[in-house]
């Protein structure tokens, strides 16, 4: 039976003119060399499949699956091509179509933890603090030495390998923050979920950035998961009600704010992409249209507001890594660097491939891991090239694979987020 693909979509499936300007920086055409695993070729099978040409054998889902959806192709297209929306819908079909089929109990929990756990920022939390009690237990040591980690199914042992070393349990957000100093402009801060509970010392940095920016901080605790990982694993609907409930909870805010500030790259991609995905709703097209045009990545906002630089040196050699959510999917590559160049005494040196993703994709690094980590791999062997010290990237996801495969290859590497350095650049200087 052939797939459904959404009209309009399947019509800007004959915008690909095969030129062929893609495969060059498609990243697992780049590691295979076979067409049927470059864009073109993809494109090629989904329209087949479209139209009943083929069959959703195998081989088709191994070439679509493998596909990373880093859009790296679709800002490269001359010819506009919607790659990303594509690939998502067909994908969201053919995995309703083997829904429950053959999932074994550990790939039911591993969809629990990524569908219901992780976007619920209460859930996160409480499973943070008992990965927390464990590694002040020595549970991590007592795994790898045991040998028991190997004996571990798979993508367990590989989420296990991911989690960071959690810090002490931080205090929640303040909903309001001002700054000492002329406030110039008022902002809505995006917590997030997952990387709230992960990566939370990266967002009371930005907290502190904004504020010696005097910039005045709203942080609603209202507020929930942007829906991008529902949007990604064909739950258009919850994606939908996320979205909802966020411009809610953001339009809330007494007398308005000037932005909506993310430091995640993927949830900045999401919140920007409310308006394409409540376009037929009648009652929040308009305001999730306004929404999106406050959205902005935390780099974008600053540059645009203009950054005080910090005064404090940080003499060290630093090297930057393209998430694709923020390079491809938002068109943000400059501000990132520009962030970093008002730190003085630092060495920005270039890195190789910078914008080729470096495998974490998502949930890419638990479901297909042996492209994952080639990918990381050649990542890591670039970042190498350029002896730095430090590797800076502004996606929680990318920060969690590049360190996690930095450790795994006893590599002495430093992995933070820009406005990590930011932060430590300012000091107590400024308006805090
Ligand atoms: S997707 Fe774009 S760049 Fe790639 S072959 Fe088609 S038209 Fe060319
Ligand atoms: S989204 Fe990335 S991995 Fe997928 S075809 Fe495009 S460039 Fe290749």
């Amino acid at each position: 039976m052939a797939l459904r693909l959404d009209q309009k979509l399947y019509e800007r499936l004959f915008d690909c003119v095969h030129c062929g300007f893609c495969l060059g920086v498609c990243p697992t055409y780049a590691q295979l060399g076979d067409e049927n695993d470059s864009p073109r070729g993809r494109l090629h099978l989904m329209r087949a499949l479209v139209e009943g040409r083929i069959e959703p054998t195998a081989s088709v889902m191994k070439h679509l699956t493998l596909c990373l959806d880093c859009r790296a192709c679709q800002a490269f297209c001359p010819s506009g091509v919607k790659y990303g929306s594509m690939i998502e819908q067909v994908r969201g079909e053919l995995a309703e179509r083997v829904a429950g089929a053959s999932k074994t109990v550990i790939e039911r929990l591993i969809d629990r933890l990524i569908n219901d756990v992780f976007p619920d920022r209460d859930r996160s939390d409480r499973l943070m603090l008992l990965a927390r009690l464990g590694q002040a237990a020595g549970m991590d040591e007592f795994l790898e030495q045991s040998g028991l980690r190997d004996v571990l199914p798979p993508q367990l042992a590989r989420l296990h390998a991911m989690l960071p070393k959690l810090g002490d349990r931080l205090e929640a957000i303040p909903v309001h923050l001002r700054p000492t100093c002329e406030i110039r402009a008022r902002v809505g801060f995006f917590i997030g979920c997952v990387s709230e509970s992960m990566f939370g010392p990266t967002n009371r940095a930005t907290l502190r950035v904004l504020l010696a920016n005097g910039v005045e901080v709203f942080a609603p605790p209202a507020q929930v998961c942007c829906g991008a990982i529902h949007h990604h694993n064909n739950k258009p609907d919850v994606a939908r009600q996320l979205a909802r409930l966020n411009i809610d909870v953001f339009g809330a805010i007494e007398g308005g704010v000037d932005a909506v500030v993310t430091n995640v790259a993927g949830c900045g991609a999401m919140l920007k992409e409310y308006g394409e995905l409540l376009a037929d709703d009648r009652e929040y097209a308009d305001r999730a249209k306004r929404f999106v045009e406050r959205v902005r990545d935390i780099s974008e906002f600053l540059v645009g507001l203009g950054i005080r630089p910090p005064t404090r040196a940080m003499k060290m050699k630093v090297t930057y890594h393209d998430a694709c959510h923020l390079a491809h999917a938002q068109g943000i590559t400059k501000q990132p660097r520009e962030l970093l160049r008002s730190i003085p005494g630092l060495e920005i040196v270039p890195l190789p491939e910078s914008d080729m993703c470096c495998g974490a994709a998502g949930t890419y690094n638990l479901t297909q891991p042996k492209m994952s980590d080639r990918l990381a791999e050649r990542k890591l062997s670039n970042i190498d090239k350029t002896g730095a010290g430090v590797v800076a990237a502004a996606n929680a996801g990318c920060l969690l694979q590049i360190s996690q495969h930095a450790r795994r290859t006893g590599r002495d590497l430093r992995v933070v987020h820009p406005i990590d350095l930011l932060a430590e650049a300012y000091g107590d200087d400024g308006c805090l």
